[in-house]
């Protein structure tokens, strides 16, 4: 049993029908009570003018769905000081093959209690699945996925050149990763024209469709070639009659696509159900860099232009202190705030706000849409912050409620 008083957002809260219309403030909050009881929420209940205005903002635990829980704070040894994709590749390259079972478990446990402090329920993995260092990853990752169950949902996802999944060791490593539970993944960076790629998506699609794996693609993180790679997906799936569900991460370079082909191409990417992962953090590290200049073309997913469109867009922090960027700490309150310049989605609107809870939960696929409602789980960020602005100018203090015990 418990309960706080606090500000919720009012696009995150499902109320029955028949409660008092509750007074929402400019920027999207409500003040509501929330009890709780047996781990499931009770019926939320406005708080009447006569209490006191509460001083907390309160919010569902959250979902990263884009992370690399494997290669997490490997920066120290492995840096990439000159910021560059090609450079990141080759230090990711050569920490792969010096990573241990122990050095991932370590990285990876470092890593969920973080994102569980923060607020985390959730985190979609990618791994990376060829190589010497594929097999002791998801055997760490695997065992952590069982530690953390009763405290967060972990999805992993294997991570290799698009064209391994044409081979026989592809197949083989298809089924090991059906067999955990784990999705299928790849990698379609420009060059990716021509037919051969088309026969790897086609056959990652039909062994993911025939295994029951979802798929999640690392898509066009680049600023060259505007969009080849969904290009090449898109005319996979529209000659395939069935296929997997698809999350494609990055699409960094669509946003480099003159207006009417993006909004083309997004109708397209609807029609096709695709989900796509934004990652402004990386993206705006690594892409677009030039010698001795700063760049102002900044490849990004067209975030808005996707949800005019009907796909649904979620926000990720994709790398921490590893070769592909050196910041980031798996907390979510800290990449809505590093997310504001570079996306300009405000979390006061239900559409800037739905990338980081609801759209994320719903690529996931997870059995809670992130909702706060009569019966969803007890499972909350209780920030000290009495507004937007307080959640955003510095990772604020939190407790967090998991299943109605606080665990901090
Ligand atoms: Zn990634």
């Amino acid at each position: 049993m418990g309960e706080v008083k606090a500000w919720l957002p009012r696009s995150l809260l499902r109320l029955p029908p028949g409660t008092p219309i509750p007074s929402v403030r400019a920027d999207g909050l409500t003040a509501m009570r929330l009890r709780w009881e047996a781990g499931r929420l009770r019926r939320p209940e406005p708080l009447p003018a006569t209490e006191p205005a509460p001083s907390l903002l309160v919010l569902p635990r959250s979902v990263d769905p884009h992370v690399h829980l494997d290669k997490a704070f490997t920066w120290d040894r492995h840096p990439n000081l000159a910021g560059t994709y090609a450079g990141a590749l080759k230090a990711n390259l050569q920490e792969h093959t010096t990573r241990t079972r122990d050095d991932v478990l370590k990285r990876g446990h470092r890593a969920l209690e973080l994102a569980c402090a923060s607020g985390l329920r959730a985190l979609r993995s990618h791994i990376d699945s060829l190589g010497p260092g594929a097999a002791c990853s998801w055997e760490a990752l695997v065992e952590l996925r069982e530690q953390w169950r009763d405290r967060l949902e972990l999805q992993l996802v294997a991570l290799v050149p698009i064209e391994h999944w044409g081979t026989t060791e592809g197949e083989a490593l298809a089924e090991r990763v059906a067999a955990v539970g784990g999705l299928l993944g790849g990698v379609l960076v420009p060059p990716c024209a021509g037919s051969g790629v088309r026969r790897s998506l086609t056959a990652l699609l039909r062994l993911a469709q025939r295994l029951g794996c979802g798929v999640d693609l690392h898509i066009d993180e680049s600023d060259q070639n505007p969009a080849q790679g969904m290009q090449q997906l898109l005319s996979v799936l529209e000659a395939e009659r069935q296929s997997p569900a698809v999350t494609c991460s990055h699409a960094s370079s669509l946003g480099l696509l003159p207006m009417r082909r993006m909004e083309a191409m997004a109708e397209r990417m609807a029609a096709q159900q695709l989900t796509v992962v934004a990652l402004p953090l990386t993206n705006g590290w690594l892409l677009g860099r030039q010698r001795d200049a700063t760049p102002v073309l900044r490849p990004l997913a067209p975030i808005r232009q996707l949800q005019r469109a009907g796909v649904c867009v979620a926000i990720g922090g994709d790398n921490v202190a590893d070769p592909w960027y050196p910041g980031g700490c798996f907390d979510p309150l800290a990449l809505m705030a590093a997310s504001l310049p570079l996306t300009q989605l405000a979390p006061w609107q239900r559409l800037g706000l739905a990338p980081f809870s609801t759209a994320a939960a719903a690529l996931m696929q997870l059995d809670w849409d992130g909702v706060i409602a009569e019966g969803a789980p007890a499972d909350l960020i209780a920030l000290e912050a009495t507004g937007w602005h307080e959640a955003l100018m510095r990772p604020p203090q939190r407790r967090i409620l998991i299943r109605g015990r606080w665990s901090l």
